[in-house]
């Protein structure tokens, strides 16, 4: 075995540990080096580096609250709220007292935001309701996760006090949803125009997914300034029409949420991964989602009492790791934290 790493390799990281973001090219060799490798822990030793010297010791936590369950009727085939799914029959919303109830013990346990998500055929105007009355009742930063937008809705948006919005173009976008990929750049550029701050995950990930397309979509996350893009898996859920691809491992999550980071630069105020897990977080990452209500990786209606992961279990991972949820955030600190940059 050698014990050094090879030139190109060493050469790629340490363009990436200057912030100068890495080439496409650059991109995909560091995605195929051998999982298990020396050059692997390299590359995820100096992602760790970029965001403790970029974030200082901060961990962020954003609160995921699904808004309402359905059985939505577009159908992506790695979502557990569809019609085809077949699992959730009946269209339902949580009351106002339990969204509140969410809103006030994630802003007692320090939440750094609300991401507010609904299913894609929610009403918008109801989820402008919503962040109003919990604008009003929580002082916790509040980002929307819903449908395609156009100006004067990312502008509703922004007087419901929305700070920014979640928004990806998915892997298998237009083959493995309805939607086109051109669709939601666009309402990415909304977002930038009208002043909303945008957020995003290469995801969700399968072994099915070519290294290329991954890699043009943290392409993507680095030329529309996302405020941060790390990854997300694809998680199967029981019955899922992906089941016979399978999952990858959180290892192979922490590689490429390493790739991300370097191919992310300067760019970024935090590095994402979901679900929480231990090792993404010695691989740049440094935000957590934990999550209560709807969500497209669980047949519970309220993942809080399935998959989903509370604050206590994220904190205590990212404390076991040397991240500090207590810090303010970086994400949306107008001047960034002190110190920090
Ligand atoms: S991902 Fe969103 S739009 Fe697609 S089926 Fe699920 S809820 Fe509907």
């Amino acid at each position: 075995m050698s014990w050094q790493l090879s030139p190109h390799i060493a050469d790629i990281l340490k363009k990436g540990a200057a912030f100068e973001g890495i080439r496409r090219d650059e991109a995909l060799d560091l995605l195929a080096l051998p999982l298990h490798g020396r050059e692997t822990y390299a590359l995820m030793q100096t992602a760790d580096q970029m965001s403790r010297e970029r974030f200082g010791s901060k961990g962020e936590n954003h609160f995921h609250i699904g808004v309402n369950v359905a059985p939505c009727p577009l159908n992506c085939s790695f979502c557990s709220l569809t019609i085809k799914a077949g699992i959730f029959t009946q269209s339902m919303e949580f009351s106002e007292a339990q969204l509140l109830s969410w809103a006030r013990q994630a802003e007692a346990s320090g939440a750094d935001a609300l991401n507010l998500m609904t299913t894609g055929n929610f009403s918008f105007e109801r989820l402008l309701e919503i962040g109003r009355l919990l604008g009003r009742s929580v002082t916790t930063t509040l980002v929307a996760n819903t449908r395609d937008i156009d100006h004067k809705e990312g502008e509703s948006l922004l007087a419901a006090g929305f700070v920014g919005a979640y928004h990806a173009v998915r892997l298998g976008e237009g083959r493995d949803t309805p939607f086109k990929p051109e669709r939601r750049i666009q309402t990415i550029r909304v977002f930038k125009e009208v002043g909303l701050q945008w957020m995003n995950c290469v995801e969700p990930v399968g072994p099915e997914h070519r290294h290329e397309e991954i890699v043009d979509l943290m392409l993507l996350a680095r030329t529309h300034g996302a405020t941060y893009s790390g990854i997300m898996r694809r998680i199967n859920f029981p019955g899922s029409p992906m089941s016979s691809h399978g999952m990858i491992s959180e290892l192979e999550m922490a590689r490429m949420v390493a790739v991300s980071r370097l191919v992310m630069g300067d760019v970024p105020r935090a590095h994402c991964t979901h679900e929480p897990h231990s090792a993404s977080l010695m691989a740049g990452a440094n935000l957590f989602f934990p999550e209560v209500g709807a969500s497209p990786r669980d047949g519970q209606p309220d993942t809080g009492k399935g998959r989903g992961q509370d604050f206590v279990r994220c904190h205590a991972l990212q404390r076991e790791m040397g991240w500090n949820p207590d810090l303010p955030s970086n994400c949306f600190a107008p001047g960034r934290q002190a110190g920090v940059r």
